[in-house]
C-alpha cells in the first residue's frame, strides 16, 4: 500500500486486524507503505503529491485522466520500473511473503511484473487486490495478473470486467473497514457515545470530518454551519475533526463560536467510530472508507465534496441510496445540516437506509478468503 490518504492504511488495518481475528497467532503480517519505503524520487514523494493533490482538485482532475490514457499510463509504467523495479525486489525479498495483498491503485503493475521475474520456483506468491474505493475507480486497480479483485460494489465489479478481469478473478465483498465498525456486537448507542466523549447529551449533533488529511474547505464550512445552527435552534453541537490538516485545527480552534452552539475542533482522531456513532448527521468528503463507516453505523451523511473520477461516483451511491444528500457550498451544507437535525423521522429513515447499505462483515469475509488464497498450492 501506500499512505496516500487515509483509507489505504485503514483498510489494511482492517484487513490485518480480521486475520487476526480469524487466526490468531498464525500469522505475520508486514504492512509496507512501499513506494515511501522502497521507491526513489519521485515515487517516494507518492504521499506528500497526494496531499498536495488533494487540496488542488483541478490539478488531481488533470494526473488522474492522464493516467487513464492507456499510452500515458504505459509510459509511465515503463518509466517507473526503470527506477524502481530494484527497490520493489527489496521489498519483495525483504518480507519473504507467502501471500501479497495490494490495497492501493498504485501497487500493481510493478509488484507483479517483479513477482513474475523472481520466478519462485515451486512456491508461487499469490498476489490478490483489495479495491478500498467505493462506488468509482482508476483503471490501475484492476491488472489481470492477480488471483483476486475484491470490490465493494457492483459498479466496481462491472468495471473491473470492463477493464478484462474474469469473472472467476471478481469478488464483490464490501470495503475493509476497521475493527470497531463490526466486532463490537451492536455499535453504541448515541447517548453512550457522547457520554463517553464529554459532548452534551440531547443537543443535535452534527460532525464534519475531511477525510484522514483534513481537506475539502473544513474552515469555511464549519463556520457557516455553526452560524445556521445558532440562528435555527436554541442549543446544538458541532465537532469538527481536521485530520491531519493542523493549519485548519490551529485556525478553528482560535475562533470565537456562536454560544449557543457548542463547538469542539479535533485534529486526527484514531477512533473516529465513537464520533460518528455520537452524530446524528456526519458532514463529510466523499471519502470511500468515511462513507463505508458511516452505513455500518448507520448515519446519515452530507457530502460536502468529492474528488473528481476517484470518488464521483460515491455521491450517487450515497444520494440514490437514499442516507445522504450532496451539497457543495458551505451555505448550502449548512442549511442541508439544519435541516436534517430539525427532522428527527427523516434522519431515521436515513439511518436505516444507511445501515442497510452497510456491509460491516466484508473484512472478515475477505480474510477469511485471503486465507484460502494463502493456502493451497495454487500454481506449479
Ligand atoms: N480517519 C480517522 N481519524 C480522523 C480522520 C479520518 O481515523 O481524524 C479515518 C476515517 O475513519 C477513514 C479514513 O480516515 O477510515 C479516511 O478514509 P477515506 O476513504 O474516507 O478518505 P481518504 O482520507 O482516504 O481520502
Amino acid at each position: 500500500m501506500s499512505d496516500t490518504g487515509g483509507g489505504h492504511r485503514a483498510s489494511a488495518e482492517a484487513l490485518s486486524a480480521a486475520l487476526n481475528t480469524l487466526y490468531p497467532g498464525q500469522l505475520n503480517i508486514s504492512i509496507v507503505d512501499m513506494w515511501t519505503k522502497y521507491g526513489v524520487w519521485p515515487y517516494n514523494r507518492l504521499v506528500q503529491t497526494y496531499r498536495f493533490l488533494g487540496r488542488r482538485p483541478l490539478l488531481w482532475r488533470i494526473a488522474y485522466d492522464l493516467g487513464r490514457i492507456p499510452l500515458f499510463r504505459r509510459l509511465q509504467e515503463a518509466w517507473c520500473g526503470l527506477l524502481c523495479f530494484a527497490g520493489v525486489k527489496r521489498c519483495l525479498t525483504e518480507n519473504k511473503p507467502d501471500l501479497i495483498v495490494s490495497v492501493h491503485p498504485l501497487c500493481q503493475t510493478l509488484p507483479l511484473r517483479v513477482l513474475k521475474s523472481m520466478g519462485g520456483g515451486t512456491k508461487r506468491v499469490p498476489f490478490v487486490t483489495v479495491v478500498t474505493d467505493l462506488a468509482s475507480a482508476h483503471p490501475t486497480w484492476f491488472h489481470r495478473g492477480v488471483d483476486a479483485a475484491y470490490v465493494p460494489t457492483e459498479a466496481l465489479r462491472r468495471m473491473a470486467r470492463r477493464q478484462g478481469l474474469k469473472p472467476e478473478q471478481v469478488r464483490l465483498t464490501g470495503l475493509p473497514i476497521r475493527p470497531e465498525f463490526w466486532c463490537t456486537g451492536a455499535p453504541p448507542t448515541k447517548a453512550k457515545a457522547r457520554a463517553r466523549l464529554g459532548l452534551l447529551h440531547a443537543a443535535p449533533t452534527a460532525v464534519i470530518v475531511g477525510g484522514g488529511d483534513g481537506v475539502g474547505r473544513l474552515s469555511e464550512i464549519a463556520h457557516s454551519v455553526a452560524d445556521q445552527l445558532s440562528a435555527d435552534m436554541p442549543l446544538s453541537q458541532l465537532v469538527v475533526v481536521c485530520g491531519r490538516n493542523e493549519a485548519v485545527r490551529a485556525a478553528l480552534q482560535a475562533r470565537p463560536w456562536p454560544p449557543n452552539v457548542q463547538v469542539t475542533v479535533l485534529g486526527f482522531i484514531p477512533h473516529l467510530d465513537m464520533y460518528m456513532a455520537a452524530a446524528d448527521v456526519l458532514v463529510t468528503k466523499a471519502g470511500p472508507g468515511t462513507i463505508a463507516e458511516a452505513c455500518a453505523l448507520g448515519v446519515p451523511l452530507i457530502l460536502s465534496s468529492f474528488l473528481p473520477g476517484q470518488e464521483s461516483g460515491n455521491v450517487p451511491f450515497v444520494t440514490e441510496g437514499g442516507f445522504g444528500t450532496y451539497e457543495h457550498r458551505p451555505r448550502g451544507i449548512a442549511h442541508a445540516v439544519s435541516a436534517l437535525l430539525l427532522d428527527p423521522p427523516r434522519l431515521q429513515e436515513m439511518g436505516r437506509k444507511a445501515r442497510s447499505a452497510g456491509r460491516p462483515r466484508a473484512t472478515l469475509d475477505i480474510a477469511a478468503d485471503l486465507v484460502q488464497t494463502m493456502l493451497p498450492p495454487v500454481r506449479q
